[in-house]
């Protein structure tokens, strides 16, 4: 079980470093490694590990790169997150 989890962790780290990648030339193809990654991370039953999370939409599975498909902006207090591609929108508190 522990094997497992270490090789889901693993494949899902390839694939957020693939859809990173290929963004630019085919955001389909970048979407779909999200996806992927999401449905690992779902079958191994695992958490995201912490270097992973928010680093992409689980709304619409674009990879976020900040400036690009990205806007952070910090108010109040909090930082607020904008999925450039469907709008979807994520707040968290500055600790
Ligand atoms: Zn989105």
């Amino acid at each position: 079980m522990i094997n497992n989890r270490k090789i889901a962790i693993k494949r899902i780290k390839y694939l957020y470093k693939k859809s990173l990648e290929v963004f630019d030339k085919d955001p389909d193809l970048s979407r779909r490694y999200i996806k992927i990654l999401l449905e690992i991370k779902r079958k191994a039953n695992i958490k995201l590990i912490r270097e992973l999370r928010n680093k992409f939409c689980k709304k619409c599975y674009t990879v976020w790169i900040p400036g690009k498909t990205l806007s952070i902006r910090v108010r109040r207090g909090k930082v607020i997150y904008k999925c450039l591609n469907c709008g979807y929108v994520k707040r968290f508190k500055i600790r």
